[in-house]
């Protein structure tokens, strides 16, 4: 099933590109071997580190099998990525290669950091966090209620790095002004995106 969803988004994506120049489609080319060998092992010891299939070099770092199988994470992105080209667009193929290079570390647990910002850009001290921008290529979500991707910050979290891959910063503030980048499109974005992961049930 969640293949046949996977090959829908991947026409869906298709038919949305031709009106870009220059625009190649978002998946690696082939389903490589290491896809098929890299898998969660339940028996083994965790943290695991295994590769999100049809993004070349994206990886994930999970805590159990269950958060989260990799053709979740895989579809979570290319949903992620049909979004981000119908809202702004990718002429330069900037978020579509900080996707292919991108690893996901999943997080049991939620965090508390010394300050951050909320959505609206009002500085807060020692939140308890849901994600987190690691590096350019590196996040750090926590699995979500319920188990779902839907519900955890992995679509925020993208943003974030989307935005440095366009403008070198992930505009930490969100809609605040203290940053340039993060408008209410991109919020309203990850609402919409929140629900076709909902639809999809992952
Ligand atoms: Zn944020």
């Amino acid at each position: 099933m969640l293949r046949k969803c996977i090959i829908l988004l991947f026409l869906m994506c298709c038919s949305a590109c031709p009106m870009q120049t220059g625009q190649t489609s978002l998946l690696a080319k082939d389903n490589k071997k290491i896809y098929k060998s890299s898998v969660c092992k339940p028996k083994k010891s965790f943290p695991q580190m295994i590769m999100i299939p049809f993004f070349d070099m994206a990886t994930q770092i999970v805590p159990s099998c269950q958060v989260y199988p990799k053709y979740k994470t895989s579809l979570a992105m290319m949903v992620f990525y049909q979004h981000w080209v119908y809202y702004f667009g990718d002429d330069d193929n900037s978020v579509k290669n900080m996707l292919h290079n991108v690893m996901v570390e999943w997080g049991s647990r939620k965090k508390t950091i010394v300050g951050a910002y909320d959505i609206y850009g009002v500085s807060i001290t020692s939140p308890v966090i849901v994600g987190l921008v690691k590096s350019k290529n590196m996040i750090w979500v926590w699995r979500g209620y319920d188990y779902k991707i839907a519900n955890s910050s992995l679509t925020h979290e993208l943003v974030h790095l989307a935005l440095r891959a366009k403008n070198g910063h992930g505009d930490s503030d969100h809609e605040g002004t203290r940053y340039k980048g993060w408008t209410n499109q991109h919020t309203e974005m990850i609402i919409k995106i929140k629900n076709v992961l909902l639809s999809f049930n992952i």
